[in-house]
């Protein structure tokens, strides 16, 4: 579904260019779900935003394929379109236009508009996935909305989209426990589908108890510097990031 290769990009700032991400190779099949761990500046949120084309940042080098075509030249737009799916760490607020029209507004431009009847069919399901009422989706887009609001529309958004891929930076934080559940069975629905896939980017361990990543990477000053499986995740958790890299050498490379 996805396939990165040798990605490096850097920060378009007054200063010139600060690169960031300095080569990352990552390959996510369908019904695979990533975690992404690795220390606060490592360069998490910018693959996301640099997936999605953020004009934040310049891809410099490296190429990037989902589902056999390279989207590196496309804009945002139309990689969502394609199916990526990216959450906002933190949603805003839109006065004047509901959540309701915001989701069917993205339903229509995407490749897989549903006719009316359908989209309210597959919003309803979202909804109640996601733990969010109708009247909150009435309402103005998060005007008024509490974290966890904010949170649950993000998964509301992405199961009524029909998004592939979901990139969901740091989607627990924040969230009392309740509303954690909540989330992750939203989650668990997405990644059910075994032709979509989940990138996780968490540094939450209880998030762990509700969903199962099948992949873990470790960032680092830009770079990857450990894969594996869930006992990577716990290595960390139990021991620290030094247990698995060199951290001062990692921080040297930044
Ligand atoms: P993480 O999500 O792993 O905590 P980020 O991807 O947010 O890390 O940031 C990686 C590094 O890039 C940090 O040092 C951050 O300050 C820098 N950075 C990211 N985005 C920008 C930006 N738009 N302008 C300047 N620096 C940025
Ligand atoms: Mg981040």
């Amino acid at each position: 579904m996805l396939q990165v290769k040798h990605l490096k990009a850097s920060v378009s700032d007054d200063s010139g260019n600060t690169p960031i991400l300095r080569g990352i190779d990552f390959y996510v099949k369908a019904g695979e779900f990533h975690l992404i761990l690795g220390v606060n500046g490592s360069g998490k949120s910018t693959f996301g935003k640099v997936l999605l084309g953020s004009s934040q940042y310049q891809q410099i080098d490296g190429s990037i394929k989902f589902l056999g075509e390279e989207i590196s030249e496309k804009p945002t737009f139309e990689r969502s379109q394609m199916g990526i799916f990216l959450s906002h760490q933190s949603a805003p607020a839109l006065e004047g236009i509901s959540a309701k029209e915001v989701l069917r507004a993205s339903d229509k431009a995407s490749a897989h508009k549903r006719t009316l009847f359908r989209f309210k069919k597959s919003l309803k399901e979202s909804l109640s996935a996601s733990g969010l009422s109708e009247n909150f989706i009435d309402r103005d887009l998060n005007v008024g909305a509490s974290g966890g609001e904010r949170k649950k529309m993000e998964i509301a958004s992405l199961l009524t989209i029909g998004a592939k891929l979901a990139f969901l930076d740091e989607i627990d934080s924040g969230l009392d426990v309740d509303a954690l559940k909540m989330v992750s069975a939203g989650i668990n629905t997405f990644s059910k589908n075994k032709e979509n896939a989940v990138i996780l980017v968490s540094h939450s361990e209880t998030i762990l108890k509700y969903v199962k990543p099948t992949h873990v990477h470790v960032f680092c000053g830009g770079r990857i510097v450990a894969s594996g499986g869930m006992e990577l995740a716990e290595k960390i958790h139990e021991e620290g990031y030094a247990s698995v890299q060199d951290c001062e050498a990692c921080i040297k490379n930044i």
